[in-house]
């Protein structure tokens, strides 16, 4: 059976019906992690997820599977090891989305680093993370710096460091992980938010009553185990669960901004300071520039944050004290995104001086919580939640469950041997549209999205004479994303499948109303849902280029 939404009524069926090991709320990067890493082990798994897998922060990030250079300052060595190495973990497990990425550190005058101190620091980041010796960082005079990116800010540059790290598409990241945890037998159903949990006569939990938000009926799970992987609604349950005491999470903002690349035409990924001490990277990619994070304390609407004037004033200024040539202004940015860390909150400290590790909160009634963490250590945090379960469920019914195996595990859309494997495929894959009028960089980009399953997304084309060619591949993407990806919105499709509202947002916009057609056409909607489906995806296009 497809993972789609056509199947929808057997998914809740089975649902309803079936008492799980272990139920898993949350369909970011940190919940699908899990639902695949049990699937793996065994278990009878399932997740649910209130809106869309990755709509929350795990789309929202700055899309580098990265070893966090900067909490070595913080001296977190642990972290830094851990997440460090498994950025090579995960390339592995995905390389068609997570591909290496150089990234330059350019020493400045007043900066926050030294030469020095630049160069010791890279060296103990890639000995902590293991990364080979060919790939080890490499320091430039500020000729080269310059060299390597000639944007950069002559006068203030002394020098720099090139490194290495992997740059990623968080919410397709998320998506390989939830379609690979469904072929592996887990159950997972966006749109079905947990409204209340039920427990036992010794107050254990033991369901969870769920709200369908397509159709607005409620049904109930029955698990064994349930996993709150909320992120920053993690503590929104403990509070249902009656179990919101000791540790809180501390929610903080990170905003990033957009521009064509022709505004921002950086040779390479530059990690740069601001001009009050932090750090902010420039990521060249696809035609466009993102800038990025800010850090503040975030206390308002968790389900909506948004890049207000003073994010974007704040970034505009860091970049243009970076690469004064540029000269951008608010009206240059076509597109933003705001997400929240989930991080555990800590007396007296900053938002950038929080740390980045997960904890896991294990409440009276047997809920077990997860909060904190990266991106990156997504896989590591799975295996810790899963092996926890795993013994809890062997101690209290005997179950026997197989250990991890996630290290080696080939991701959906990432069965590539290796990267000639990897680079055959895609051979093969021009070879077989030689004769159609697809682009080679356009190939790429969705090589880059559904990588093994590319083929089958181009077979969804009609080829239709006199329809733009890009046009079409669009909607044969959205056909694949509805019968494969449990796509059902047209925002499902354009944040978290294809990420066109961040990364090709003029481009899209134009198109609403033909994709919003194709979805009422699949799913049969009357004028009204078709107008609220309309203005609901108009409005996210519209928000990400409006601060106030
Ligand atoms: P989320 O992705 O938020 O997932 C939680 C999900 O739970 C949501 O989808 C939500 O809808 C769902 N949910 C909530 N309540 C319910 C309910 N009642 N019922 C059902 N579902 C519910 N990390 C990196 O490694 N690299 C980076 O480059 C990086 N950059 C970042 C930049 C920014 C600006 C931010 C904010 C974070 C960044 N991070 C990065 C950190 C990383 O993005 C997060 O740690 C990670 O995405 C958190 O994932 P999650 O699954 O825990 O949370």
């Amino acid at each position: 059976m497809n993972f789609s939404q056509h199947n929808r009524p057997q998914f809740i069926g089975k649902a309803s019906n079936t008492e799980f090991d272990l139920l898993v709320i949350g369909g970011g990067i940190t919940g699908c992690g899990i639902a695949l890493d049990a699937a793996l082990r065994g278990m009878k798994v399932a997740l649910i997820e209130k809106k869309d897998f990755g709509f929350g922060t795990s789309s929202r990030s700055t899309k580098l599977i990265h070893g966090g250079l900067r909490y070595l300052k913080q001296l977190e060595l642990k972290l830094v090891r851990d997440v460090g190495r498994e950025r090579a973990i995960v390339h592995r497990n995905a390389r068609h989305v997570v591909l290496p990425e150089k990234m330059l550190l350019p020493i400045v005058k007043d900066g926050s680093l030294g030469k020095q101190s630049s160069s010791l620091g890279l060296l103990v980041y890639d000995v902590l993370a293991g990364v080979k010796r060919k790939e080890q960082r490499v320091m430039l005079n500020k000729h080269f710096t310059l060299e390597a990116e000639p944007l950069l800010n002559e006068t203030k540059v002394t020098g720099g460091g090139l490194y290495f790290e992997y740059r990623t598409d968080d919410a397709r990241l998320v998506i390989e992980l939830a379609k690979s945890a469904f072929s592996e037998g887990a159950l997972l159903l966006n749109y079905c938010e947990a409204k209340k949990f039920t427990k036992n006569a010794s107050g254990k939990i033991n369901g969870i009553e769920v709200e369908d938000k397509l159709d607005g009926k409620t049904f109930t799970i029955s698990a064994k185990k349930i996993v709150n992987a909320a992120g920053p609604w993690v503590d929104i349950l403990r509070k249902e669960d009656g179990s919101l005491t000791g540790k809180r999470l501390q929610l903080t903002k990170g905003v990033h901004i957009v521009f064509p690349y022709a505004k921002i035409p950086l040779k390479q990924a530059v990690y740069f300071d601001t001009p009050d001490g932090r750090m902010i990277f420039a990521i060249p990619r696809n035609g466009i520039t993102y800038v990025g994070t800010t850090d503040t304390v975030y206390n308002q609407n968790i389900d909506s944050p948004r890049a207000s004037k003073s994010d974007v004033d704040y970034l505009l200024k860091a970049v243009n004290a970076m690469f004064p040539k540029v000269e951008v202004k608010a009206t240059d940015v076509i597109s933003s995104w705001a997400g929240l860390r989930p991080l555990i909150h800590e007396d007296g400290k900053s938002p950038s001086e929080l740390s980045r590790k997960d904890e896991i909160i294990i409440a009276p009634s047997g809920l077990i919580s997860i909060a904190g963490g990266k991106l990156t250590g997504f896989r590591l945090m799975a295996e810790k939640v899963t092996s926890l379960v795993s013994k809890l469920l062997n101690t209290e019914d005997g179950k026997i469950f197989a250990s991890c195996t996630t290290k080696k595990y080939l991701l959906c859309g990432g069965k590539f041997n290796d990267h000639e494997d990897l680079k055959k495929h895609f051979q093969d894959l021009k070879n077989n549209c030689a004769f159609s009028d697809i682009e080679e960089e356009k190939l790429l980009t969705l090589f880059h999205r559904y990588g093994s399953e590319t083929q089958k997304v181009l077979s969804f084309l009609s080829f239709q004479k006199n329809e733009n060619i890009n046009e079409q591949i669009l909607l044969a993407e959205l056909k694949y994303c509805i019968e494969n990806e449990s796509v059902y919105h047209a925002e499902d499709f354009l944040v978290c499948r294809t990420g066109n509202l961040f990364f090709a947002h003029p481009q899209t916009i134009v198109l609403l109303t033909k994709i919003v057609e194709f979805l009422a056409a699949e799913w049969q909607w009357n004028n009204t849902q078709k107008d609220t489906a309309l203005a609901t995806v108009t409005k996210l296009f519209n928000d990400a280029v409006t601060f106030e």
